[in-house]
This record gives C-alpha cells, structure tokens and sequence, in this order.
C-alpha cells in the first residue's frame, strides 16, 4: 500500500515541531498529529544552549530567537550558608553563533514553532487526533489515530518513516515495547513560574541554593519571567505541595507576593535519568521526551530532543531521496543514545551536588566541594560530548561539534547557515586542493557545498581562522547536524575525506540491516 506521506511525527512539542520543520523545509511531505489544540501549558525548559539555537535557526526561527530569550553568562550553586560550591561562567558569546545560555519561556518558543509549521507548504498539522498505535512492514510504517472528540472516529495512515515525540509517557514507545536504562536517581520537585509586576536585579541571576533545609533553583524564566523550583523533602507528599498557598509560602522570602507578583503557574513533577535502549524499531523512531528524560539541573532535556530532530532529520531526507541508503538510519541509535546517555549523566551529578536534603550529607558535601570555587573563581561548564561513534570519518576532530561564524559570500553576510543554507558542507582554509571530480559531483549530488574561506568567502570575525588554526588543520566536513564527518591537516587529506564520505555511504547499501528490513510489526492493542 503507497504511503500517504513521506513522513508522520507524532506529538507536536518542540521536539516534533523542530523535526517537522527540518523535513517540511527540505520538501519532505510530514503529517504531525497532535492530540491537543494548543501548545502544552505547563512550566517546562527554560534554559537551551547555542547548539539549540542554531537548530532553532535551522528550523527557521533564528529571527525570532532574540525576542524570546534573555541570555546568561553565570550559573552559581551556594550552600547552605551562601558559599559558592560551583560557579559556572559561560561565555556570552558561544561556538554556535549564538548566546552560549539562552533563558526562554517554553509556551512562547513553541507557539512560535507551531506558527512556523502552519506557515510550511509540506506540514500538515493534525490537531486532536491521538496516536494509539504504530508499527511498520517491509513496504512502510503506518500510525492508528483517535480523534479526542466526542465520536473518536479512527483511521490508520501510511508513511515511509513514523516518528514517535509524543513525550515522556510515550504511546508510540510503548507500542515498540522498548525498555529503559534508568539510573534510578529521581525527586519530586515543585516548579513556580512568576511575573514580577517591576522589574528586579537578581545576584546571581541564575542560582542553586544547596540548602538541606529546602533546596531551591532560582533562574531566569525568559524575558520578564522568573522561575523558582523547590524540592519536595522526604516526608511531605508532592499533592500536598503542589497548591497555589505553598507557592506562595515559599515565594515570600524572596521578597515575592501577590502585591508585587503574578503567579503564572506551579506544578508538580518528578524527574527521571533514563533514556530508551532503542530508539528506532523498523521504520519507527523515538525522539525527545520519547526517547530520554533527564533531570533538568543542566537545563538539557529539550535540548538533547532537538539533537535527536536535527540528527535524525537529515537522515530521514537523505534515505526518503536514496531508499538505497536506508542502512544511515542504524546510525541514529548509535550516534544519539551514547550522546544524550552522557548527558545524563553530568545531569545527574550535578543533581547529586542539590538533592541532599540531610543536614549531614550535606555538611560532607560542603566541605569537598567549598575548595573547588575559590572566591570569584569559576568552575570550568562540564564538557557537553561529541559523538563517539556512527557516520565519521578521518581526522583529529572527528564527531566534535563544529563551529557558526559570520561570513560574507558574494552580497550576502550573516551567519555561515543563512548565507549558504543547510546540509553538507566542506569548510576550507583557503582555496579549493585538487579533488577528485568525481567525489565533488557525487558530494553536490548529496547537497554538499564546498565554501573556501578566503577564496569565496570571507570569515568575517575570523571565527573559521581561529578555529582551524587551534586545530592545526586546513578543512572540516561538517555534517548537516553540524557535528564533524572529519578533518584534514594537508590538501591531500582534504581529497581523501570526501572520498571517505563517499565510500561510507557506499557501504550503506551493501549492510544488512537497514531499518526498511520487515524486522517488527507492532501492534499494542486496536487497529483497524
Ligand atoms: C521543570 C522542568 C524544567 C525543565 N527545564 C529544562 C531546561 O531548562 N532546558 C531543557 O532543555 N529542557 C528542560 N526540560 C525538559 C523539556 O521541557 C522537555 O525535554 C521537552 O519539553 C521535551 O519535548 P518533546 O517535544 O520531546 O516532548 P513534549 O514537550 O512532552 O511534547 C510531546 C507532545 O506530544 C503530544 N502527544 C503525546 N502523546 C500523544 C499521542 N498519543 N498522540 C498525539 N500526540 C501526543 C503531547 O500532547 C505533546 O504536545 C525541563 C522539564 C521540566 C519538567
């Protein structure tokens, strides 16, 4: 039976909206349904990182970006006694082309994003129709759907490829019966949004308070937003806790009432480490929430969902225009389940450093912590991973996250994504080394494009000089997910990684296992 689309997202959070946007905006036919009709209310992310940010570009709403965030360049963690245990300083400007920490209202980026995807030709958006089943066949994959009104009318529609958003309680995961790896460390917490009726200098802007008695994050929501969370102490129930008078208890020794405060919202929730052990089963993928859940101390839950958007969707376009190559897709599990796993974890340790509320344990901590921070020190930002396996290739700094800069082509200036668009892109130090013709028109073919800086481009900033220069090499192939293929340090070398890439797809078509195989059909109840 022919599919009904290239593509079916399901859930339309950021993480759905960013992967539809990315294949929508390369003409890819997606069909991303959405049981509610607005975006989700409830307090969520508000810190996202460059990496997310030049996605977010990606999906076409860099323009808006300055609007929706307030940028941040310290994160402070204090005890008890407000001695600093950590200080992270993060530069204002990060390797991205973007602020390196960007404070924003979750509702607001993605009514933004929603906006977007109505404004794509190649988008349609299903509201109210609710996956209850998924599975997939050797000729595609096909999603069960509800409509969540009064009739529930069912229909069951076909795509090559269906990718499960649908958050942390997803249905399409527990369709594909996939089982976690979870680190068993989690806390309920309470989440308080508030809209300060004057303006107010906080200091630190963004703050742990690592205090037994009840600790607390104190951070930036967005653009005139701020956002306090509290722990919920062994004993107290969370129901208990989650009500609008102990918000406002809490909130009153930070000089925060309803005469001089808007409370926006407080609920409840429980953090999880754990991430999915498969991310994809045939021709069904988990992304986001779906696939992973951290503990939100790094602020990279949803960050981590628009890798998976911005990972998966060049892959999905490249294997929808060469089905030959479907084996690319095993790479997805293998590049993004280490990357977010680790993650993770520094999540988790950082949660370990605030969830203490015993007045000893803490006392412990303190005393091996206070040394790490001298007095206006700052404590190095923990190192996010590069991918450690998957599509790379040749070179020192192969799988590591590459750079944004400003650059000039012909008349156009702007940062490097806008000037010269999306996909592939073989960076140089200079003019062009001899390649062979072949690998230049099979790299074009796949949408590469070959930017000498210098020769046709100008590194306004000198961010690419820099960068090549740290690494002492003349060229980086950058993979349209922005993360290394490989690097050259010679002009031959240059001439071999594309030759490389080249052969690395070759070997696509000649695996085993590529996802199009009739490995799984499943079903977890209903169908018709
Ligand atoms: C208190 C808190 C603080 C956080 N702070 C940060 C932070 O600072 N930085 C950060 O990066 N992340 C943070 N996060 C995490 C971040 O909010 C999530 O990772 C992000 O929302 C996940 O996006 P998603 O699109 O994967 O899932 P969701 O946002 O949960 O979206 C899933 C969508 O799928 C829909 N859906 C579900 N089931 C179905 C179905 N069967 N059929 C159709 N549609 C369906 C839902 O209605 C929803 O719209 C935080 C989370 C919390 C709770």
């Amino acid at each position: 039976m022919p599919a009904d689309v290239d593509v079916v997202v399901v859930g339309a959070g950021p993480v759905g909206c960013a992967l539809a946007l990315l294949l929508g905006g390369h003409g890819r036919s997606v069909l991303l349904v959405e049981r509610h009709s607005a975006p989700y209310p409830l307090p969520r992310a508000v810190h996202f990182d460059d990496e997310t940010a030049r996605i977010l570009q990606a999906c076409g709403i860099g323009a808006d970006l300055p609007g929706l965030t307030e940028s941040a360049t310290t994160y402070e963690w204090r005890n008890a006694e407000g001695v600093p245990l950590l200080r992270f300083e993060m530069p204002l400007q990060g390797r991205q082309g973007w602020p390196s920490a960007n404070m924003f209202n979750q509702p607001d980026l993605e009514a933004r994003l929603l906006a977007k995807v109505q404004d794509c030709a190649d988008i349609t958006l299903w509201s109210g129709q609710s996956a209850f089943d998924v599975g997939s066949d050797v000729d595609g994959a096909w999603v069960e759907l509800e409509a969540c009104d009064c009739r529930g009318e069912r229909r069951r529609v076909r795509a090559a490829y269906v990718v499960g958003c649908d958050g942390a309680n997803s249905t399409v995961r527990d369709a594909l019966g996939v089982e976690f790896e979870d680190r068993g460390f989690f806390f309920d917490w309470l989440v308080v949004d508030v809209r300060l009726q004057e303006p107010r200098v906080f200091d630190p802007p963004n703050l742990q308070v690592c205090d037994p008695a009840r600790p607390t994050t104190v951070v930036s929501g967005g653009p005139g937003r701020r956002r306090w969370e509290f722990m919920c102490l062994p004993g107290e129930s969370l129901d208990a806790l989650d009500a609008e008078t102990s918000a406002w208890t809490f909130l009153e020794p930070w000089d925060v009432r309803p005469d001089n405060a808007e409370l926006v919202r407080h609920a409840g929730y429980r953090f999880r480490a754990r991430w999915a052990t498969r991310w994809h089963v045939g021709r069904v993928f988990l992304a986001g929430d779906a696939a992973h859940q951290t503990p939100p101390f790094a602020g990279q839950g949803m960050c981590a969902g628009l890798r998976d958007a911005a990972n998966l969707a060049w892959k999905l376009d490249h294997v929808l225009g060469r089905p030959e190559d479907a084996a690319l897709l095993e790479t997805y599990d293998l590049e993004r389940i280490p990357h977010a796993a680790a993650v993770i974890e520094v999540a988790t340790e950082l949660g370990k450093v605030i969830c203490i509320p015993e007045t000893e344990a803490a006392a412990a901590r303190d005393a091996s912590m206070a040394p790490l921070v001298p007095s206006g020190g700052s404590t190095p930002a923990p190192p996010m991973p590069g991918l450690s396996g998957g599509m790379l290739g040749p070179g020192s700094q192969a799988g590591e996250l590459f750079v944004q800069g400003p650059i000039g082509l012909g008349d156009t200036e702007g940062r490097f994504d806008d000037v010269v668009g999306a996909g592939w892109h073989l960076v140089m130090a200079g003019a062009t080394p001899q390649v062979a013709e072949e690998d230049e028109a099979w790299f074009r073919s796949v949408g590469g494009r070959i930017v000498a800086m210098g020769a046709d481009a100008e590194d306004l900033g000198g961010c690419y000089g820099r960068w090549f220069a740290e690494h002492q090499v003349v060229a980086a192939l950058e993979r349209p997910d922005f993360y290394l293929y490989g690097t050259a340090a010679t002009g031959e070398e240059v001439a071999a990684l594309l030759t490389a890439l080249r052969a690395h797809f070759e070997q696509f078509r000649t695996s085993p296992s590529a996802p199009s195989e009739p490995d799984l059909t499943t079903t977890s109840g209903g169908g018709s």
